[in-house]
Protein backbone atom coordinates (compact mmCIF):
# COMPACT_ATOMS: atom_id res chain seq x y z
CA UNK A 1 0.00 0.00 0.00
CA UNK A 2 0.98 3.45 -1.10
CA UNK A 3 1.66 6.14 2.04
CA UNK A 4 -0.68 8.50 0.28
CA UNK A 5 -3.77 10.15 1.06
CA UNK A 6 -6.91 9.42 -0.16
CA UNK A 7 -7.95 10.92 -3.26
CA UNK A 8 -9.62 13.84 -2.91
CA UNK A 9 -8.62 14.15 0.64
CA UNK A 10 -5.49 16.44 1.63
CA UNK A 11 -3.60 17.19 5.05
CA UNK A 12 -3.35 20.66 6.43
CA UNK A 13 0.51 21.39 6.93
CA UNK A 14 1.38 24.04 9.27
CA UNK A 15 2.66 27.12 7.17
CA UNK A 16 -1.40 26.55 5.44
CA UNK A 17 -2.75 26.90 9.67
CA UNK A 18 -2.55 30.93 9.77
CA UNK A 19 -5.00 31.20 7.23
CA UNK A 20 -7.19 28.23 8.50
CA UNK A 21 -7.20 30.28 12.08
CA UNK A 22 -7.82 33.50 10.62
CA UNK A 23 -10.88 32.28 8.82
CA UNK A 24 -11.86 30.30 11.74
CA UNK A 25 -11.58 33.33 13.74
CA UNK A 26 -13.32 35.88 11.38
CA UNK A 27 -16.57 33.45 11.60
CA UNK A 28 -16.57 32.68 14.99
CA UNK A 29 -16.09 36.47 15.90
CA UNK A 30 -18.21 37.86 13.46
CA UNK A 31 -21.41 35.08 13.85
CA UNK A 32 -21.09 35.02 18.00
CA UNK A 33 -21.21 38.94 17.58
CA UNK A 34 -24.66 38.77 16.28
CA UNK A 35 -25.58 35.98 18.64
CA UNK A 36 -25.11 32.61 17.03
CA UNK A 37 -23.66 30.06 19.63
CA UNK A 38 -21.07 27.30 18.70
CA UNK A 39 -22.33 23.66 17.48
CA UNK A 40 -20.60 20.74 17.30
CA UNK A 41 -22.04 17.61 15.87
CA UNK A 42 -20.99 14.06 15.09
CA UNK A 43 -19.48 13.48 11.73
CA UNK A 44 -21.63 10.56 11.10
CA UNK A 45 -25.30 10.53 11.61
CA UNK A 46 -27.78 7.19 10.96
CA UNK A 47 -28.65 7.40 7.34
CA UNK A 48 -31.95 8.45 7.59
CA UNK A 49 -31.14 12.11 9.00
CA UNK A 50 -29.70 12.58 5.30
CA UNK A 51 -32.31 10.82 3.65
CA UNK A 52 -34.62 12.61 5.40
CA UNK A 53 -33.74 15.86 4.75
CA UNK A 54 -32.84 15.42 0.94
CA UNK A 55 -37.07 15.14 0.29
CA UNK A 56 -39.38 12.88 -0.70
CA UNK A 57 -37.80 13.32 -4.60
CA UNK A 58 -34.83 12.18 -2.49
CA UNK A 59 -32.06 13.47 -4.96
CA UNK A 60 -30.46 10.51 -6.05
CA UNK A 61 -27.43 12.94 -7.22
CA UNK A 62 -26.93 13.93 -3.56
CA UNK A 63 -27.95 10.15 -2.50
CA UNK A 64 -25.13 8.65 -5.02
CA UNK A 65 -22.41 11.43 -3.15
CA UNK A 66 -23.07 9.87 0.61
CA UNK A 67 -20.61 7.84 2.19
CA UNK A 68 -23.37 4.92 3.52
CA UNK A 69 -21.94 2.20 5.35
CA UNK A 70 -23.09 -0.26 7.86
CA UNK A 71 -21.75 -0.61 11.70
CA UNK A 72 -20.89 -3.68 12.84
CA UNK A 73 -24.70 -3.49 14.36
CA UNK A 74 -26.42 -3.64 11.04
CA UNK A 75 -27.20 -0.11 11.70
CA UNK A 76 -26.94 2.26 8.51
CA UNK A 77 -24.93 5.36 8.73
CA UNK A 78 -23.76 8.32 6.60
CA UNK A 79 -20.83 10.41 6.82
CA UNK A 80 -22.13 13.92 7.10
CA UNK A 81 -22.19 15.44 3.44
CA UNK A 82 -23.76 18.84 4.71
CA UNK A 83 -24.44 20.38 7.66
CA UNK A 84 -28.12 21.60 7.83
CA UNK A 85 -29.37 18.11 8.41
CA UNK A 86 -27.15 16.78 11.52
CA UNK A 87 -27.53 20.65 13.09
CA UNK A 88 -31.64 20.22 12.73
CA UNK A 89 -31.26 16.59 14.42
CA UNK A 90 -29.33 18.36 17.59
CA UNK A 91 -31.29 21.20 17.71
CA UNK A 92 -34.40 19.27 17.67
CA UNK A 93 -32.91 15.96 19.98
CA UNK A 94 -32.13 18.92 22.76
CA UNK A 95 -34.96 20.78 22.46
CA UNK A 96 -33.57 24.01 21.04
CA UNK A 97 -37.06 24.15 19.54
CA UNK A 98 -38.28 25.32 22.82
CA UNK A 99 -35.89 27.92 23.06
CA UNK A 100 -36.70 31.82 22.42
CA UNK A 101 -36.68 32.34 18.76
CA UNK A 102 -34.44 33.35 16.91
CA UNK A 103 -31.80 30.25 17.82
CA UNK A 104 -28.27 30.88 15.83
CA UNK A 105 -25.89 27.97 15.56
CA UNK A 106 -22.51 27.93 13.76
CA UNK A 107 -20.61 24.98 13.05
CA UNK A 108 -16.94 24.04 11.55
CA UNK A 109 -15.86 21.08 10.26
CA UNK A 110 -15.42 18.35 7.69
CA UNK A 111 -17.74 16.78 5.20
CA UNK A 112 -17.60 14.02 3.01
CA UNK A 113 -18.97 13.63 -0.63
CA UNK A 114 -18.30 11.26 -3.60
CA UNK A 115 -17.44 13.87 -5.94
CA UNK A 116 -15.52 13.98 -9.01
CA UNK A 117 -12.20 15.26 -7.73
CA UNK A 118 -10.93 19.03 -9.11
CA UNK A 119 -9.46 22.42 -8.18
CA UNK A 120 -12.12 23.90 -5.45
CA UNK A 121 -13.89 20.23 -5.13
CA UNK A 122 -12.97 17.13 -3.29
CA UNK A 123 -13.99 14.51 -1.25
CA UNK A 124 -12.90 15.88 2.32
CA UNK A 125 -13.56 18.92 2.45
CA UNK A 126 -14.63 22.19 5.23
CA UNK A 127 -17.56 24.21 5.70
CA UNK A 128 -18.26 26.83 8.14
CA UNK A 129 -22.10 26.94 8.65
CA UNK A 130 -24.87 29.13 9.84
CA UNK A 131 -28.46 28.18 10.46
CA UNK A 132 -30.90 30.93 11.85
CA UNK A 133 -34.15 29.05 13.23
CA UNK A 134 -37.46 30.55 13.85
CA UNK A 135 -37.73 33.66 11.85
CA UNK A 136 -39.51 33.85 8.49
CA UNK A 137 -39.23 37.18 7.88
CA UNK A 138 -37.17 38.43 4.49
CA UNK A 139 -35.12 40.06 7.32
CA UNK A 140 -33.50 37.02 8.49
CA UNK A 141 -32.56 35.94 4.88
CA UNK A 142 -30.70 39.96 4.59
CA UNK A 143 -29.33 39.13 7.96
CA UNK A 144 -27.62 35.53 6.66
CA UNK A 145 -26.47 37.45 3.38
CA UNK A 146 -24.87 39.69 4.98
CA UNK A 147 -23.37 37.67 7.72
CA UNK A 148 -22.02 35.73 5.08
CA UNK A 149 -20.26 38.85 2.95
CA UNK A 150 -19.19 40.25 6.63
CA UNK A 151 -17.25 36.95 7.70
CA UNK A 152 -15.26 37.00 4.01
CA UNK A 153 -14.42 40.45 4.24
CA UNK A 154 -13.61 39.81 7.64
CA UNK A 155 -11.05 37.30 6.15
CA UNK A 156 -9.65 39.99 4.40
CA UNK A 157 -11.02 39.46 1.12
CA UNK A 158 -11.77 42.10 -1.11
CA UNK A 159 -13.36 40.82 -4.37
CA UNK A 160 -16.07 39.34 -3.11
CA UNK A 161 -19.44 39.15 -4.58
CA UNK A 162 -23.24 37.96 -2.99
CA UNK A 163 -25.32 36.71 -6.08
CA UNK A 164 -29.09 36.60 -4.36
CA UNK A 165 -32.26 35.18 -6.26
CA UNK A 166 -35.73 33.21 -5.22
CA UNK A 167 -36.68 29.84 -6.34
CA UNK A 168 -40.18 30.87 -4.94
CA UNK A 169 -43.27 29.17 -2.79
CA UNK A 170 -43.77 25.45 -3.05
CA UNK A 171 -46.00 26.33 -5.63
CA UNK A 172 -43.74 28.53 -7.79
CA UNK A 173 -41.20 26.42 -8.16
CA UNK A 174 -43.72 23.01 -8.98
CA UNK A 175 -45.13 25.57 -11.97
CA UNK A 176 -41.30 26.43 -12.83
CA UNK A 177 -40.40 22.84 -12.91
CA UNK A 178 -43.35 21.84 -14.96
CA UNK A 179 -42.46 24.55 -17.26
CA UNK A 180 -38.58 23.31 -17.54
CA UNK A 181 -39.89 19.56 -18.19
CA UNK A 182 -42.29 20.79 -20.90
CA UNK A 183 -39.55 22.84 -22.44
CA UNK A 184 -36.63 20.50 -21.89
CA UNK A 185 -38.40 16.70 -22.10
CA UNK A 186 -38.34 17.16 -26.06
CA UNK A 187 -34.57 17.65 -26.49
CA UNK A 188 -33.37 15.74 -23.52
CA UNK A 189 -31.57 13.41 -25.97
CA UNK A 190 -28.90 16.63 -26.74
CA UNK A 191 -29.51 17.35 -22.53
CA UNK A 192 -25.98 16.03 -20.47
CA UNK A 193 -26.79 13.09 -18.38
CA UNK A 194 -26.70 14.02 -15.22
CA UNK A 195 -29.15 16.92 -16.73
CA UNK A 196 -31.33 14.16 -17.73
CA UNK A 197 -31.04 12.68 -13.88
CA UNK A 198 -31.90 16.12 -13.12
CA UNK A 199 -34.87 16.54 -14.96
CA UNK A 200 -36.42 13.47 -14.16
CA UNK A 201 -36.22 13.99 -9.86
CA UNK A 202 -35.52 18.20 -9.27
CA UNK A 203 -35.93 19.63 -12.78
CA UNK A 204 -35.01 23.18 -11.21
CA UNK A 205 -31.03 21.90 -10.62
CA UNK A 206 -30.57 21.63 -14.52
CA UNK A 207 -29.39 25.40 -14.20
CA UNK A 208 -26.43 24.51 -12.25
CA UNK A 209 -25.01 22.53 -15.23
CA UNK A 210 -21.39 22.90 -16.23
CA UNK A 211 -22.06 21.84 -19.35
CA UNK A 212 -21.62 24.15 -22.44
CA UNK A 213 -24.29 22.46 -24.39
CA UNK A 214 -26.78 22.23 -21.48
CA UNK A 215 -26.31 26.18 -21.09
CA UNK A 216 -26.91 27.04 -24.58
CA UNK A 217 -30.26 24.80 -24.59
CA UNK A 218 -31.25 26.23 -21.37
CA UNK A 219 -30.35 30.14 -22.48
CA UNK A 220 -33.31 30.99 -24.70
CA UNK A 221 -35.41 29.44 -21.64
CA UNK A 222 -37.46 31.22 -18.15
CA UNK A 223 -35.65 31.33 -14.80
CA UNK A 224 -36.95 31.06 -11.54
CA UNK A 225 -37.21 34.60 -10.81
CA UNK A 226 -39.60 34.70 -13.15
CA UNK A 227 -42.46 32.47 -12.25
CA UNK A 228 -42.19 34.21 -8.25
CA UNK A 229 -45.55 34.50 -6.92
CA UNK A 230 -46.77 37.86 -5.50
CA UNK A 231 -45.41 36.70 -1.74
CA UNK A 232 -42.31 35.31 -3.10
CA UNK A 233 -41.66 38.50 -5.29
CA UNK A 234 -42.65 40.81 -2.02
CA UNK A 235 -40.07 38.96 0.44
CA UNK A 236 -37.22 39.12 -2.63
CA UNK A 237 -37.82 43.19 -3.10
CA UNK A 238 -37.36 43.08 0.91
CA UNK A 239 -34.53 41.15 1.26
CA UNK A 240 -32.46 43.27 -1.38
CA UNK A 241 -33.62 46.53 0.07
CA UNK A 242 -31.85 45.72 3.58
CA UNK A 243 -28.92 44.64 1.78
CA UNK A 244 -28.89 47.63 0.27
CA UNK A 245 -29.58 49.52 3.52
CA UNK A 246 -26.64 47.96 5.02
CA UNK A 247 -24.18 48.25 1.82
CA UNK A 248 -23.88 44.88 1.47
CA UNK A 249 -22.95 44.63 -2.56
CA UNK A 250 -24.84 41.76 -4.39
CA UNK A 251 -26.65 41.13 -8.23
CA UNK A 252 -29.27 39.84 -8.81
CA UNK A 253 -28.94 36.44 -10.17
CA UNK A 254 -32.19 35.43 -11.91
CA UNK A 255 -31.05 31.80 -12.46
CA UNK A 256 -29.80 31.01 -8.70
CA UNK A 257 -30.81 27.41 -7.00
CA UNK A 258 -30.12 25.38 -4.62
CA UNK A 259 -29.69 21.92 -4.87
CA UNK A 260 -32.03 20.31 -2.28
CA UNK A 261 -35.92 20.33 -2.11
CA UNK A 262 -36.55 22.03 0.63
CA UNK A 263 -35.39 25.47 -0.10
CA UNK A 264 -37.83 28.34 -0.44
CA UNK A 265 -37.81 31.84 -1.45
CA UNK A 266 -34.17 33.34 -1.18
CA UNK A 267 -30.78 31.73 -2.24
CA UNK A 268 -27.76 33.32 -2.28
CA UNK A 269 -24.12 32.72 -2.94
CA UNK A 270 -21.04 34.11 -2.44
CA UNK A 271 -18.58 34.47 -5.41
CA UNK A 272 -14.79 34.92 -5.93
CA UNK A 273 -13.11 35.15 -9.63
CA UNK A 274 -9.76 34.00 -9.62
CA UNK A 275 -10.30 30.73 -8.06
CA UNK A 276 -11.02 28.18 -11.43
CA UNK A 277 -14.41 27.32 -12.27
CA UNK A 278 -15.27 26.21 -8.98
CA UNK A 279 -15.63 30.17 -7.79
CA UNK A 280 -18.89 29.54 -5.15
CA UNK A 281 -17.65 30.76 -1.82
CA UNK A 282 -20.10 29.95 -0.46
CA UNK A 283 -24.25 29.52 -0.50
CA UNK A 284 -27.33 29.68 1.17
CA UNK A 285 -30.48 29.96 1.52
CA UNK A 286 -34.03 29.65 3.04
CA UNK A 287 -35.55 25.99 4.24
CA UNK A 288 -39.10 26.45 5.69
CA UNK A 289 -40.06 22.60 6.40
CA UNK A 290 -36.89 20.84 7.01
CA UNK A 291 -37.07 20.88 10.59
CA UNK A 292 -40.84 19.66 10.46
CA UNK A 293 -39.30 16.99 8.26
CA UNK A 294 -36.63 15.86 10.63
CA UNK A 295 -39.56 15.57 13.42
CA UNK A 296 -39.77 18.84 14.89
CA UNK A 297 -42.31 21.17 14.86
CA UNK A 298 -42.54 23.52 11.62
CA UNK A 299 -40.17 26.51 11.84
CA UNK A 300 -38.65 28.06 9.34
CA UNK A 301 -34.76 28.72 9.31
CA UNK A 302 -32.56 30.29 6.80
CA UNK A 303 -28.77 29.19 7.01
CA UNK A 304 -25.93 28.99 4.79
CA UNK A 305 -22.39 27.35 4.37
CA UNK A 306 -19.35 28.02 2.69
CA UNK A 307 -16.16 26.06 1.88
CA UNK A 308 -13.08 26.50 3.95
CA UNK A 309 -10.34 25.26 0.70
CA UNK A 310 -12.71 27.45 -1.69
CA UNK A 311 -11.97 30.63 0.90
CA UNK A 312 -8.33 29.55 1.48
CA UNK A 313 -7.66 29.66 -2.04
CA UNK A 314 -8.98 32.90 -2.43
CA UNK A 315 -6.94 34.33 0.24
CA UNK A 316 -3.55 32.95 -1.44
CA UNK A 317 -5.12 34.97 -4.05
CA UNK A 318 -4.72 37.85 -2.33
CA UNK A 319 -1.65 36.99 -0.72
CA UNK A 320 -3.69 36.86 2.51
CA UNK A 321 -2.09 33.81 4.40
CA UNK A 322 -0.09 36.05 6.44
CA UNK A 323 3.10 34.54 7.56
CA UNK A 324 2.77 31.96 10.85
CA UNK A 325 4.00 33.79 14.44
CA UNK A 326 5.91 30.06 14.95
CA UNK A 327 9.40 31.52 15.93
CA UNK A 328 10.19 30.60 19.59
CA UNK A 329 10.97 33.80 22.04
CA UNK A 330 13.84 31.83 23.23
CA UNK A 331 16.35 29.14 22.25
CA UNK A 332 18.23 27.29 24.96
CA UNK A 333 21.43 25.74 24.27
CA UNK A 334 22.85 23.13 26.57
CA UNK A 335 27.37 23.55 26.65
CA UNK A 336 27.73 20.32 28.98
CA UNK A 337 25.66 17.45 29.82
CA UNK A 338 24.40 18.48 32.63
CA UNK A 339 22.66 21.59 30.68
CA UNK A 340 20.94 19.10 29.03
CA UNK A 341 18.60 18.23 31.84
CA UNK A 342 18.52 22.09 33.28
CA UNK A 343 17.28 23.87 30.10
CA UNK A 344 14.72 21.30 29.51
CA UNK A 345 13.57 21.54 33.23
CA UNK A 346 13.90 25.45 32.35
CA UNK A 347 11.73 25.72 28.91
CA UNK A 348 9.00 23.42 31.06
CA UNK A 349 8.81 25.72 33.30
CA UNK A 350 9.28 28.88 30.76
CA UNK A 351 6.22 27.72 28.42
CA UNK A 352 3.42 28.38 30.78
CA UNK A 353 3.67 31.73 29.31
CA UNK A 354 5.82 31.93 26.57
CA UNK A 355 7.33 29.73 23.10
CA UNK A 356 10.90 28.23 24.14
CA UNK A 357 12.64 25.60 22.20
CA UNK A 358 16.05 23.97 23.11
CA UNK A 359 18.98 21.61 21.90
CA UNK A 360 18.44 18.18 23.12
CA UNK A 361 22.43 17.47 22.64
CA UNK A 362 25.47 19.08 23.94
CA UNK A 363 26.21 21.80 21.71
CA UNK A 364 29.54 24.35 20.88
CA UNK A 365 28.43 27.68 21.38
CA UNK A 366 28.97 28.52 17.49
CA UNK A 367 26.77 25.31 16.84
CA UNK A 368 24.30 26.28 19.29
CA UNK A 369 23.87 29.59 18.18
CA UNK A 370 23.37 28.20 14.78
CA UNK A 371 20.51 25.94 16.07
CA UNK A 372 19.17 29.09 17.62
CA UNK A 373 19.44 31.30 14.46
CA UNK A 374 17.71 28.33 12.40
CA UNK A 375 14.72 28.26 14.79
CA UNK A 376 13.96 32.32 14.30
CA UNK A 377 14.53 32.81 18.07
CA UNK A 378 14.61 36.21 19.33
CA UNK A 379 16.95 35.09 22.07
CA UNK A 380 19.68 32.18 22.33
CA UNK A 381 19.83 31.42 25.82
CA UNK A 382 23.71 29.70 26.48
CA UNK A 383 24.50 27.36 30.10
CA UNK A 384 27.27 25.36 30.61
CA UNK A 385 29.73 25.01 33.83
CA UNK A 386 30.68 28.89 33.95
CA UNK A 387 26.93 29.80 34.18
CA UNK A 388 25.77 26.90 36.53
CA UNK A 389 28.13 28.71 39.11
CA UNK A 390 26.45 31.78 39.16
CA UNK A 391 23.02 30.31 37.91
CA UNK A 392 22.53 32.68 35.20
CA UNK A 393 22.59 32.21 31.43
CA UNK A 394 24.29 34.17 28.67
CA UNK A 395 21.77 35.48 26.36
CA UNK A 396 22.42 36.52 23.20
CA UNK A 397 20.02 39.16 21.20
CA UNK A 398 19.98 37.13 18.06
CA UNK A 399 19.46 40.50 15.66
CA UNK A 400 22.11 43.19 17.28
CA UNK A 401 24.10 40.21 18.44
CA UNK A 402 24.52 42.30 22.21
CA UNK A 403 25.26 39.50 24.80
CA UNK A 404 24.03 39.62 28.56
CA UNK A 405 24.61 37.68 31.69
CA UNK A 406 20.69 37.43 32.76
CA UNK A 407 20.34 35.33 36.35
CA UNK A 408 18.00 32.72 35.85
CA UNK A 409 15.97 33.77 38.68
CA UNK A 410 15.81 37.48 36.79
CA UNK A 411 14.96 35.66 33.11
CA UNK A 412 10.87 36.47 32.81
CA UNK A 413 11.69 39.99 34.28
CA UNK A 414 14.53 40.72 31.37
CA UNK A 415 12.33 38.76 28.69
CA UNK A 416 9.08 40.85 29.98
CA UNK A 417 10.71 44.09 29.53
CA UNK A 418 12.76 43.16 26.11
CA UNK A 419 9.43 42.23 24.29
P1 LIG B 1 -23.22 23.26 -0.65
O1 LIG B 1 -23.20 22.61 0.72
O2 LIG B 1 -23.18 22.27 -1.77
O3 LIG B 1 -24.31 24.29 -0.78
O4 LIG B 1 -21.87 24.05 -0.78
C1 LIG B 1 -21.55 25.19 -0.04
C2 LIG B 1 -20.12 25.56 -0.32
O5 LIG B 1 -19.25 24.51 0.11
C3 LIG B 1 -19.78 25.72 -1.79
O6 LIG B 1 -20.05 27.03 -2.21
C4 LIG B 1 -18.31 25.42 -1.81
O7 LIG B 1 -17.56 26.56 -1.42
C5 LIG B 1 -18.15 24.38 -0.76
N1 LIG B 1 -18.14 23.01 -1.32
C6 LIG B 1 -19.20 22.26 -1.68
N2 LIG B 1 -18.80 21.06 -2.13
C7 LIG B 1 -17.46 21.04 -2.06
C8 LIG B 1 -16.46 20.06 -2.36
N3 LIG B 1 -16.75 18.87 -2.81
N4 LIG B 1 -15.16 20.41 -2.15
C9 LIG B 1 -14.84 21.62 -1.67
N5 LIG B 1 -15.73 22.58 -1.36
C10 LIG B 1 -17.03 22.29 -1.54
Amino acid sequence: MKSQAVKGTHDVLPEEQPAWRRLLSAAEQVLERAGARPLTTPVFEYSEVFEKSVGESADLIVQKEMYTFEDRGGRSLTLRPEFTAGVLRAFIEHGMHTLPTPVKLWSAGPLFRAENVQRGRYRQFHQINLEILGLSQALADAEAVQLMYATLRACGLDRVHMRVGSVGDPEDRAAYNAYLRAELEPVQQRLSETSRERLRLNPMRVLDSKSEEDQALLAPLERPIDFLGEAARAHLDQVLAFLRDWGVPFEIDPGIVRGLDYYRRTAFEAHYQGIGAQSALGGGGRYDGLVENLGGPPMPGVGWAMGVERVLDAMAQEALAAAADEAPELFLVPLDDAAIAEVAALAVRLRRSRRVEHAYVRRNPGKGLRDADRSGATFAGLRGEAERRKDVLQLKHMASGEQTEVPVSDLEGFLDARA
